[in-house]
């Protein structure tokens, strides 16, 4: 079968490789769609620690199930579902206190094992969640960027009426600004360096965007909240630099989510912590959060269908990764369409 393989860092290609067996426990899934992300770019320039090579790719992927291992009686052959890539062993301690996307032991489909773009993948059964009649197998390949902005805001623990700074229009800020609409919040400034990302973000419930080329972005935060500062920033454009700006721009008791991979220290003055009593989160791929998202896609909470720039077909994915290289502007989520998303 066909699979789209990153042999070492920047050496990637469809390649023919042998048909998965399914292992009890697990299911095998005909891939239908699946969704190129920054992390994938990040293992194909070798810069994710955690992957061996050769390594299929792909973590954000809907499909049919085709086969199911022995023990399984959650679905059936033709279920029609998308997978949560998190795979956690129960028994250590994060696990324990149900925090499983942070297991000792974590296993992410597409990083640590082969993944989503491949046409066909096994699974355990457990990580693959039955799509309701009204939801396409196209837009459950995005069910998983959205677990990544519910995760964060989660961890960040909202108050009504809390207002929300987002640092980063692409992608994951998008996601987030959808998600933080659908959580109940109406007061979401988006701040970029790209116009017609900042015009996505406007278009999609953000009731304000900063140019941080064209605006001072703190004195303008500063000016709007009377000095008083921004409960809940999050940290989507994940530019290490950017750190000391939003603990000085956070209110007192406010929370900083964190969702870079970056490695580069930032500087952190203790006094403003503690004056204000901050809490900085880190947030990683997502703890449970398939079913809620699920449910609010189904129910049309979230304008899916704006975040997809380009639909492509397998064989054209080596140069759709091209193209992300070079324009990353002119692309938000490119899908991938695999076994001719099953006619
Ligand atoms: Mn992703
Ligand atoms: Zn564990």
């Amino acid at each position: 079968m066909k699979a789209f393989q990153v042999r070492a860092p920047f050496e990637f290609g469809l390649a023919q490789v042998d048909m998965p067996q399914v292992a009890p426990g697990e299911v095998k899934v005909d891939v239908a769609y699946a969704g190129i992300c920054g992390s994938d770019m990040h293992i194909i320039h070798g810069q994710n620690a955690f992957v061996r090579f050769p390594r299929v790719t792909g973590h954000e992927f809907s499909g049919v199930v085709r086969e199911v291992g022995e023990g399984v009686e959650s679905l059936k052959v033709g279920d029609r579902v998308c997978i949560d890539p998190v795979i956690s062993c129960g028994t250590c301690y994060p696990c324990r206190i149900n925090r499983p996307n942070v297991c000792t032991q974590l296993q992410v489909i597409g990083v640590h094992r082969d993944g989503g773009f491949s046409e066909q993948v096994c699974v355990p059964a457990e990580n693959a969640h039955r799509l309701p009649d009204s939801m396409s197998l196209s837009h459950a390949a995005l069910v998983e960027p959205y677990t990544i902005a519910l995760n964060v805001l989660d961890r960040m623990q909202p108050h009504p009426g809390d207002s929300l700074l987002i640092y980063g229009a692409g992608v994951i800020g998008l996601t987030l600004v959808q998600m933080a609409r659908a959580l109940g919040m109406t007061d979401i400034t988006v701040t970029d360096v790209l116009d017609t990302r900042l015009e996505a973000a406007r278009a999609l419930g953000a009731s304000r965007t900063l140019n941080g080329k064209d605006v001072d972005v703190e004195a303008t935060m500063r000016e709007l909240t009377q000095g008083e500062g921004v409960p809940l920033i999050v940290d989507a454009a994940c530019i290490p630099a950017l750190m000391p700006q939003m603990v000085r721009l956070a209110s007192p008791a406010g929370r900083i989510g964190l969702l870079g991979f970056n490695t580069v220290p930032s500087d952190l003055v203790q006094l403003e912590m503690i004056k204000k009593e901050l809490t900085l989160v880190g947030s990683r791929l997502n703890n449970r959060k398939f079913p809620k998202v699920i449910e609010l896609i189904a129910s049309g909470k979230l304008q899916v269908r704006e975040l997809i720039s380009h639909r492509i077909s397998f064989d054209e994915m080596p140069s759709a990764i091209d193209l992300i290289e070079s324009h990353p502007e002119q692309t938000r989520k490119v899908l991938v369409e695999l076994n001719g998303a099953l006619q």
